[in-house]
């Protein structure tokens, strides 16, 4: 069975917002072992809209849109999807309790003209349930073929899918009964080159299937295996992982929604150690991470954005001979940083970005992308180059994501 899902909304098309519910529905059937070959974008445009449904349903057995259900005069998707059908638009008892009833919860009288709309659905369809939201969204099988549309706010899209069309597909006839499941492997401290040459021959096999892919400072492995239920894709996977963990050893850090912060403050906690940062180019942003761990006041104690020379004279304490003499990027500066930081309050170990993040400020000995870290514990100091490429963006998110590495190990 093969499943196509067509995101509506011109806010999609100029990247105003990120097309997370087709990530969100790709996984879902992924799970339920329906394929995927295509997913598109589409704007709010009747007829474009209409066009990219006909060639969905075309070669597509379940074809899901998402968006375009609203009230304004900017969704189209019932109109569009009765014209890619042929089928006229009425109006659906079922859909007009959806949408009254959302008025009734608030409170409101009479939906106002744009919301009556809502309840014209393409001739056939059967209305789904909103709890959340004004849109119904709706269930429509015609000539072999099923359209399921959904609104596009991700709160009412997620729990309308889980309760009302997961039900409804898994009851499908003609699915093979496969389920895919994948399980990502988090690494750290390796490039992807280097990850990929030590697990290249278990990638070779078709199921399961290992797949690596490279963020700033962190590659994912997707190890995915199809199999008749969740139990046997698992024990497919877990051999794998097994050799992919051995093979890879430190470079691990985690797994599926694990994340290198957490996995660091959870460190720092089973050690009872209490940490500092000192950031130049990162500004923030390993802290921000540091703090988007829930708990994280158990280990953090503080954290200076010394952006200046001056910052990190006053702040920190850096002898300004430091500065002078070997420069705001240095191995010696992000060291006295990282001691600083973590004198200031006594803490037990800090660490210390300073980099240059670009465009502008390089130089030939040090070009944009050069940062140094700095650590600093009771036990010693230590201190790391980075060489990143990329643009201003990119360096710094390395930098975070090397600052916090260097913590773990
Ligand atoms: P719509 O139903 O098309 O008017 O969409 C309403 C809102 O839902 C949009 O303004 C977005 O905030 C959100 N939304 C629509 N489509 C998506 C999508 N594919 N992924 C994530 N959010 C979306
Ligand atoms: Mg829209």
């Amino acid at each position: 069975m093969v499943g196509e899902i067509v995101a509506v909304g011109t806010e999609l098309l100029l990247g105003q917002i990120l097309n997370t519910n087709a990530r969100y529905l790709a996984q879902a059937l992924a799970r339920l072992g329906i394929d995927i070959y295509y997913q598109t974008v589409v704007g709010d445009n009747r007829e474009r809209l209409a066009g990219v449904l006909s060639r969905a349903l075309a070669r597509s057995d379940v074809v899901i849109t998402c968006g375009g259900l609203g009230p304004t005069a900017d969704d189209l998707t019932r109109e569009a999807v009765a014209d890619a059908l042929g089928l006229p638009l009425v109006e659906d008892e079922a859909a007009r309790q959806v949408v009254e009833g959302y008025f009734r919860r608030r409170g409101l009288d009479l939906p106002p003209a744009g919301n009556r709309r809502q309840w014209l659905l393409p001739a056939g369809a059967r209305a789904l349930r909103n709890d959340h939201g004004s849109a119904p969204g709706f269930i429509l099988e015609a000539g072999g073929k099923v359209v399921i549309s959904l609104p596009g706010p991700p709160a009412e899209l997620r729990p309308m899918f889980e309760e009302q069309v997961l039900p409804y597909l898994s009851a499908l006839p003609g699915r093979d009964g496969t389920v895919i499941v994948s399980r990502v492997l988090h690494l750290c401290g390796i490039g992807e080159a280097a990850a990929e040459e030590l697990v290249r021959d278990l990638a070779a096999g078709s199921n399961p299937t290992l797949a690596p892919y490279a963020h700033p400072g962190q590659v994912d492995l997707r190890l995915t295996a199809k199999a008749r239920s969740e139990e046997e894709a698992r024990r497919l996977l877990e051999p794998l992982e097994e050799e992919v963990r051995r093979r890879l050893g430190e470079h691990v850090f985690g797994a599926d929604e694990e994340t290198l912060e957490a996995v660091v403050g959870a460190l720092l906690r089973a050690r009872g150690l209490r940490l500092a940062l000192a950031e130049s180019c990162t500004g923030g942003l390993v802290a921000e991470r540091i703090t988007r761990v829930p708990g994280s006041s158990d280990y953090f104690v503080f954290g200076a954005v010394t952006y200046a020379n001056e910052a990190k004279e006053r702040v920190l304490g850096v002898p300004a001979e430091t500065l002078r003499r070997w420069g705001a990027v240095s191995r010696q500066t992000a060291l006295a940083m990282a001691e600083g930081a973590r004198a200031v309050m006594g803490a037990d170990v800090a660490v210390a970005v300073t980099g240059i993040a670009g465009p502008t400020g390089g130089t030939p000995e040090k070009p944009v992308g050069t940062v140094y870290f700095g650590l600093s514990a009771r036990e010693g100091s230590w201190w790391r180059k980075g060489s990143f490429t990329g643009d201003r963006e990119t360096i710094r998110r390395w930098s975070a994501q090397e600052a916090l590495t260097l913590l773990r190990s």
